[in-house]
């Protein structure tokens, strides 16, 4: 909670102020001009910030904003930043109106602003240019996390929690004096804390210190240097391949890419979404569960992350989801997942749905306002708009010379010695009805055992059938009518079209993301749900491939790892093989 006195942001918790007066000024003041962050990020074609204490974001905009005025072409930012206790959407809102005029960057912050669930929360702005990762949980948590997987390094430290009497943890000399093993050559601290405690320990461990006069407040802070590092970051292929123009290709293609790498994109149709992806209607929707196991976060926080990127990619607008009360969770869990998750999802009764939908719905739900509707093979084509990716016709051979990324959906390449998988296909159908917007009006897409989308004010699109065995497409066409029917009653509908596909689903539903071997990956199994996993796989992957530490958790990436069902067929027979 952020109280706002004397013009200042206050924390209650800490008893402490999140900025003096100057705000934006302070953080130029205090943060990078000492460090010369401008000039160094001028020099640089990677510049990683990381920064103990996200608060108000402050520091994040302020050297976006700093990067956008002083990069070099072309260049990255990556601001790392660790925060337990986030501000509220409403909170960052009340102090990031003072800054909105100066700094534009702070609505496109607002607009992507993460739920408070822990762990990481990646975030693009710039087209890719600028990166944001955000911890949050236990600081030292993330923080030892962030230490041991990240091999590309750290060029500014800025350590900005409270003050070290009112939040200890966030100066922890566990962790203080570990910054040196990540600082890049030529990297610097910067603190508002002068206190000797802290000075003390970054000393030890190799930051030679100046004490910057901050006039006009007449207090001291701190600007450091490592004086020999140690730290050697990681060299990174400059070449890769992608196999298959799926959405699970084209989204790791775009994220290689983002990361500098020239990729070559096989496809043995030479175009892209041909196969599953071809399917012109999707929804972008998560379906909550209770459970709060590694698998259902991987699930919101690729949804989070997805959306927003989405979003900025096909430059489209919302339309919303209602997800109805029963499927998948019961009301009391809807109503408790949706508290924790601000205004990506809202819990709304019966009425309240029924206004949003427009049309009457005699259940509660679960409302995803930022949910869209999209068209698979457009987010494809823009995903691999990008100089560094070409397209190519072409099946991938055996031989792996360059790292790889298989994403080729239910074909699994036979001549390659990949762990053993459990994949099967699963088909699945939508059909596309007509009819008068004055018998069935419908403003957003209401998904309860599956889904109806209002396509256009006189189509809507019904699905999705999940045939466990194939059926006979006018059975699926049936199935889908009753959906509509659900909702509107006796009203008429006119068949217009179908779309049929072939979903790509493992034993345990769950996705196959990572490495397979040293320079092999695995993007593959995304079911119904590609739309919200595979652009978060594809950033991990990614990740992955440059050294850079990925945006989930390990126990996170456990759960989808591609060596999963080796172990298991240990203890029994891969199910999917009669
Ligand atoms: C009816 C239906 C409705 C759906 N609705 C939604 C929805 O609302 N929301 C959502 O998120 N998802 C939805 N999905 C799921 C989504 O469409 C898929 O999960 C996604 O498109 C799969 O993408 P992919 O890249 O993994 O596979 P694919 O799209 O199948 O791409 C794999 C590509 O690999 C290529 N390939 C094969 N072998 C090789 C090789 N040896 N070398 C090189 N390339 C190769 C293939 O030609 C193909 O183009 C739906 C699916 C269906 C069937």
């Amino acid at each position: 909670v952020v109280e706002m006195r004397d013009g200042r942001a206050f924390s209650p918790r800490y008893n402490d102020i999140y900025f003096s007066n100057g705000d934006t000024v302070d953080s130029h003041r205090v943060f990078l001009e000492p460090a010369k962050v401008g000039q160094r990020i001028a020099r640089n074609s990677l510049f990683t910030v990381a920064e103990l204490g996200f608060g108000t974001g402050l520091n994040f905009v302020v050297t976006a904003t700093e990067f956008l005025k002083k990069r070099s072409n072309p260049s990255r930012l990556r601001f790392v930043s660790f925060e337990k206790h986030p501000l509220t959407l409403l909170d960052l809102r009340q102090v990031g109106q003072r800054w909105n005029q100066s700094l534009p960057f702070v609505n496109q912050l607002l607009d992507q602003y993460p739920p408070a669930i822990a762990g990481w929360h990646r975030r693009f702005f710039e087209g890719g240019d600028i990166e944001l990762s955000i911890y949050i949980g236990d600081v030292d948590n993330g923080f030892r996390d962030f230490l041991d997987r990240d091999q590309r390094g750290v060029d500014a430290w800025f350590l900005d929690g409270f003050s070290p009497d009112r939040n200890p943890a966030m100066w922890q000399e566990s962790m203080l004096s570990r910054l040196h093993t990540l600082t890049r050559v030529g990297g610097s601290v910067t603190t508002f804390s002068a206190a000797g405690s802290v000075r003390r320990i970054l000393q030890r461990n190799g930051f030679q210190l100046e004490r910057v006069n901050s006039l006009p407040d007449k207090r001291h802070t701190l600007c450091g240097w490592l004086t020999t590092p140690s730290f050697k970051p990681r060299l990174h292929p400059s070449e890769a391949v992608v196999a298959g123009g799926g959405l699970a290709g084209c989204a790791a293609a775009n994220a290689l890419a983002k990361k500098g790498i020239n990729v070559t994109l096989l496809e043995p149709t030479g175009q892209v979404a041909q196969s599953t992806s071809s399917v012109p209607t999707a929804i972008t929707h998560v379906r909550l569960s209770g459970s709060r196991s590694p698998e259902a976060k991987r699930r919101l926080q690729g949804y989070t992350f997805s959306i927003p990127l989405i979003a900025s990619i096909l430059n489209s607008a919302s339309t919303g989801v209602l997800q109805l009360d029963g499927t998948n969770a019961a009301h009391a869990q809807l109503r408790s997942i949706a508290d924790t998750l601000g205004d990506w999802i809202q819990f709304v009764e019966a009425d309240q749905a029924s206004d949003i939908a427009g049309t009457s719905l005699s259940r509660s739900a679960a409302y995803f306002p930022k949910s869209a509707v999209v068209s698979i093979p457009d987010l494809c084509k823009n995903l691999i708009c990008h100089p560094r990716i070409e397209l190519i016709k072409g099946v991938l051979g055996h031989d792996l010379s360059l790292t790889t990324v298989i994403a080729t959906g239910t074909t699994i390449p036979q001549r390659l010695a990949l762990p053993p998988l459990e994949i099967t296909t699963v088909p699945g159908q939508i059909d596309c009805f007509s009819t008068s917007p004055k018998l069935a009006r419908l403003r957003t897409t209401v998904v309860d055992d599956g889904y109806v989308i209002p396509s256009s004010p006189s189509i809507l699109t019904s699905g999705s059938t999940y045939e466990h065995d194939r059926w006979d497409p006018s059975y699926g066409t049936r199935t889908n009518r009753t959906r509509l029917g659900k909702l509107f009653g006796h009203a008429l509908f006119r068949w217009v079209q179908r779309y049929r596909g072939w979903r790509c689903v493992t034993s345990d539903r769950i996705p196959i993301i990572g490495q397979a071997a040293d320079d092999l990956w695995l993007s593959l199994g995304y079911g119904s749900s590609a739309t919200t996993s595979a652009l978060l796989a594809a950033e991990t992957i990614a990740s992955g491939i440059v050294g850079e530490f990925p945006p989930l958790d390990t126990h996170t990436l456990d759960v989808t790892d591609p060596m999963r069902f080796a172990d298991r067929q240990k203890r029994r027979p891969n199910p999917f093989t009669k």
